[in-house]
């Protein structure tokens, strides 16, 4: 006789099935099709592997680790989990990708690597969810992108071996294959170099305990023997623990070497190779000295020696190039290799170290400025400031990696400022990041196919904390994963909120600390509606230009009825530069003279990255536009502070006016506003 399961039973009956047949995986895979009945896992389940020795070994380990005991090999058993290397896989092309069947008896993925075999087992694992029952379904599935990345800054606020290898399985379980080790800046040096022990017996500790606090006084190293000292490093033994580790989940780190820039803890050690020589450390490299590449060569070497990555991260980003000018070394070097400015002096630095690189069979991968004064022939572009540059890449045949600031920065604002720690700047939901596109259509495919992937970054300059780290990291690298594996097509928010829900209910039972979304305050509550007033869709004459980087909706901005959120990147708000104290000055026209009884402005202020309340706004009227009488002027004291705050600067009253001029000026920062509303 044949027994009917309950959900056989159900679709009998025409009823729904009580235990709803979908599959909940994070990232959602790109084919599933259900199919009827379940596999029920006893302990006389049996796993099969059948792959080359390394990976059959790896994965019966994490199996064991992460999932359960199964039977021994041989023994006699009724339902079995295969994982199986296969030549070729019908319709996949990735190496990572696999296919999963599962039926009452048996569940089997198979794959052309092992990398596609523990993806087909972390599938497998999401499905089971901890209970012993997997529901018969056949998934295929691969990658939308082969690099799927985070990077995590262990310089301003150093993390130890044990909370990299804790990220590093939940990674794991989110099919991400990069792990970006920012191993050295100016906050501290953190990678043990036997060569030279100064670097981590000296330019890794400092007297107080954040980087905010490191930074305020005085950006001082001491010794690691002076009482109080803190900070720390990997040593080569940890770094190779967690190099194994990863690559044990199919996981392959980048240790990244700052230069020419970010270096003040690395000149610190060596003043010698500063074009200064300040013992109290520069912030780039002198390029016109061969000691600088003696002593970079020397480290690079014994970074290869570590991390087998293919990639080498040289940073890049940020250098200042000031000294250089100045220097005789670095005007030397220029005048005999023939650069014409300091930007070709850093592309020759860049130049140099990737043809070390490549005659040690590694790749160079860096920050988008490694762009400026000419790219090296086969660099890797990290794109970070917008997607500009990795489109650029892309456009002149370089593989790019997305990390846009406005998506993919974990150290902005999760939620309301309010409710949450200082962070840098920024307002990045979940919704926000999930909503990343790293390869939209649009670009044709000459420049898609050069986009290698996307990447989770988090900077740690006000992250103190282990706790801190992952509360900003989780759950947004959950949407870096499934930006970084889904297909674009098959990603909705609704149905990726609930599944990035489970998943962080999940890793807080592991021991994470995870931003609850279900407390989530959401934006700021002025922009999320329309706000109608006297001055809405009126013409702006800007009488000093608005800041070309913070556009916003341009000449419409400020009239547009649309207010901004938290942060001021939103394309809400728009930026008015430094000239001399004039910052915004606009004149909207309400076409006829009409009785006004309030004009008024939000600013933002978040000190960290430069923007600032105004000292002083004027508010003028007139009939003509152009004699105009002074309505109000508001006068404001700056001040330096922490976090992102708000402050309208207002006159209410009663006047008729035809022009509404309004003028802030400011001796700090720059200035964001985002609606003159009249009423
Ligand atoms: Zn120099």
């Amino acid at each position: 006789m044949k027994i009917l399961t309950l959900a056989a039973l159900a679709v009998l009956l025409g009823m729904p099935a009580a235990n709803a047949r979908t599959a909940d995986v994070t990232p959602l895979p790109a084919r599933i099709t259900m199919a009827e009945g379940d596999m029920i896992i006893t302990p006389s389940t049996s796993l099969v592997i059948e792959a080359p020795a390394e990976d059959a070994a790896r994965l019966r380990d994490y199996a064991d680790a992460e999932w359960r005991r199964f039977a021994p090999a041989g023994k006699k058993s009724s339902t079995s989990v295969e994982l199986k290397t296969v030549k070729r896989l019908e319709g996949i092309e990735s190496p990572e990708g696999y296919r999963l069947n599962v039926t009452p008896r048996k569940a089997l993925v198979e794959a052309t690597s092992g990398a596609g075999l523990f993806y087909g087992l972390q599938t497998l694992m999401q499905l089971a969810d901890g209970t012993d029952t997997i529901p018969a379904l056949n998934i295929s599935d691969s990658p939308r992108f082969g690099y799927r990345g985070m990077m995590l800054d262990i310089s301003r606020n150093y993390r130890d071996k044990n909370f990299i290898l804790k990220q590093i399985d939940a990674l794991a379980r989110l099919k991400i294959n990069r792990l970006h080790l920012h191993l050295t800046d100016g906050a501290g040096w953190r990678l043990e170099i036997k060569k030279y022990p100064r670097l981590t017996e000296y330019a890794a500790w400092r007297p107080e305990l954040t980087w905010k606090e490191w930074s305020d006084g005085g950006a001082r190293y001491i010794d690691a023997s002076d009482f109080g000292a803190y900070g720390g490093f990997l040593t080569q033994d940890d770094a190779r623990e967690i190099v194994k580790y990863a690559a044990d989940r199919y996981i392959t780190v980048i240790p990244e070497i700052e230069m020419p820039s970010h270096s003040e803890e690395l000149t610190a050690a060596f003043p010698e190779i500063s074009c200064t020589h300040n013992p109290k450390g520069e912030p780039d490299v002198c390029v016109g000295n061969e000691k600088t590449f003696e002593i970079l060569q020397n480290v690079l070497d014994e970074v290869m020696e570590i991390f087998p990555s293919e990639y080498i991260h040289i940073g890049g980003d940020e250098a200042s190039k000031r000294a250089w000018k100045e220097c005789e070394l670095c005007q030397k070097r220029m005048a005999d290799e023939g650069l014409k400015d300091v930007d070709e002096l850093q592309s020759y630095l860049i130049h140099r170290i990737e043809q070390y690189l490549n005659s040690k069979g590694r790749s160079l991968i860096g920050w988008d400025e490694i762009m400026e004064g000419g790219l090296a022939p086969n660099a890797t572009v990290m794109s970070w400031r917008g997607t500009e540059g990795g489109i650029r890449a892309a456009r002149s045949g370089h593989q790019a990696v997305m990390t846009p600031g406005g998506y993919c920065y974990l150290d902005s604002y999760q939620d309301a400022p309010a409710t949450q720690p200082v962070a840098i700047s920024g307002y990045l939901p979940l919704e926000r990041v999930y909503s990343y596109d790293p390869a939209p259509d649009s670009l044709g495919t000459d420049v898609t196919k050069w986009i290698a992937g996307v990447q989770g970054n988090l900077w740690t300059e006000h992250v103190p904390t282990a706790q801190h780290a992952e509360y900003m990291l989780w759950p947004r690298m959950i949407a870096i994963a499934e930006i970084g594996w889904t297909p674009q097509e098959q990603r909705r928010w609704e149905s990726f909120r609930p599944r990035a829900l489970k998943v962080s209910d999940d890793m807080r039972g592991k021991g994470y600390t995870v931003f609850d979304l279900r407390g989530e305050a959401g934006n700021r509550r002025q922009s999320t509606r329309t706000v109608d007033h006297l001055a809405r869709g009126k013409k702006v004459t800007y009488n000093v230009p608005w800041w070309s980087n913070y556009n916003a909706a341009r000449e419409a901005t400020l009239t547009d009825g649309l207010r901004g959120g938290w942060s001021y990147g939103d394309g809400r708000w728009q930026g008015f530069l430094h000239r001399g104290d004039e910052r915004v000055d606009v004149t909207i026209d309400l076409e006829k003279v009409t009785d006004i009884t309030y004009v008024g402005a939000d600013f933002m202020q978040i000190t960290g990255p430069g923007v600032w309340f105004p000292a002083k706004v004027e508010i003028l009227i007139s009939d003509n536009g152009t004699d105009f009488t002074e309505l109000a002027t508001i006068e404001h004291k700056q001040k330096d502070s922490t976090g992102l705050s708000f402050k309208e600067f207002s006159w209410s009253g009663n006047a008729r006016a035809r022009y509404v001029r309004y003028r802030a000026t400011s001796t700090e920062g720059c200035q964001f506003t985002d609606e003159i509303i009249i009423r």
